[in-house]
Protein backbone atom coordinates (compact mmCIF):
# COMPACT_ATOMS: atom_id res chain seq x y z
CA UNK A 1 0.00 0.00 0.00
CA UNK A 2 1.50 3.43 -0.68
CA UNK A 3 2.82 5.37 1.84
CA UNK A 4 0.09 8.25 1.57
CA UNK A 5 -2.07 5.92 2.28
CA UNK A 6 -0.71 4.81 5.89
CA UNK A 7 -0.27 8.12 6.36
CA UNK A 8 -3.77 9.15 5.74
CA UNK A 9 -5.03 5.93 8.55
CA UNK A 10 -2.85 7.24 10.64
CA UNK A 11 -4.71 10.60 10.93
CA UNK A 12 -8.06 9.12 10.22
CA UNK A 13 -7.49 7.00 13.91
CA UNK A 14 -5.40 10.09 15.72
CA UNK A 15 -8.50 12.10 14.48
CA UNK A 16 -10.95 9.82 16.43
CA UNK A 17 -9.18 9.75 19.91
CA UNK A 18 -8.71 13.54 19.42
CA UNK A 19 -12.16 14.07 19.01
CA UNK A 20 -13.73 11.69 21.94
CA UNK A 21 -10.36 11.92 24.33
CA UNK A 22 -8.98 15.30 23.48
CA UNK A 23 -4.70 16.08 22.89
CA UNK A 24 -2.51 13.88 24.47
CA UNK A 25 -1.72 14.62 28.15
CA UNK A 26 1.37 16.26 28.58
CA UNK A 27 2.17 13.22 31.16
CA UNK A 28 1.13 9.46 31.33
CA UNK A 29 -1.12 8.66 33.72
CA UNK A 30 -2.08 4.77 33.95
CA UNK A 31 -5.52 5.56 35.24
CA UNK A 32 -6.85 8.43 32.51
CA UNK A 33 -8.91 7.58 29.74
CA UNK A 34 -7.45 9.80 27.71
CA UNK A 35 -3.57 8.37 28.35
CA UNK A 36 -5.11 4.97 27.06
CA UNK A 37 -6.91 5.83 24.46
CA UNK A 38 -3.45 7.25 23.19
CA UNK A 39 -1.99 4.07 24.34
CA UNK A 40 -4.11 2.07 22.48
CA UNK A 41 -3.30 4.75 18.96
CA UNK A 42 0.70 3.98 19.77
CA UNK A 43 -0.56 0.51 19.87
CA UNK A 44 -2.53 0.31 16.64
CA UNK A 45 0.13 2.57 14.39
CA UNK A 46 3.25 0.04 16.00
CA UNK A 47 1.14 -3.21 15.46
CA UNK A 48 0.37 -1.30 11.14
CA UNK A 49 3.89 0.69 10.99
CA UNK A 50 5.43 -0.88 7.78
CA UNK A 51 2.10 -3.04 6.90
CA UNK A 52 -0.36 -0.07 5.80
ZN1 LIG B 1 -4.27 11.43 30.55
Amino acid sequence: MAKTQSKNYEEWIKSIVKKHYGKRCPDHVKECACCQAWDIYDTIIDANRGKL
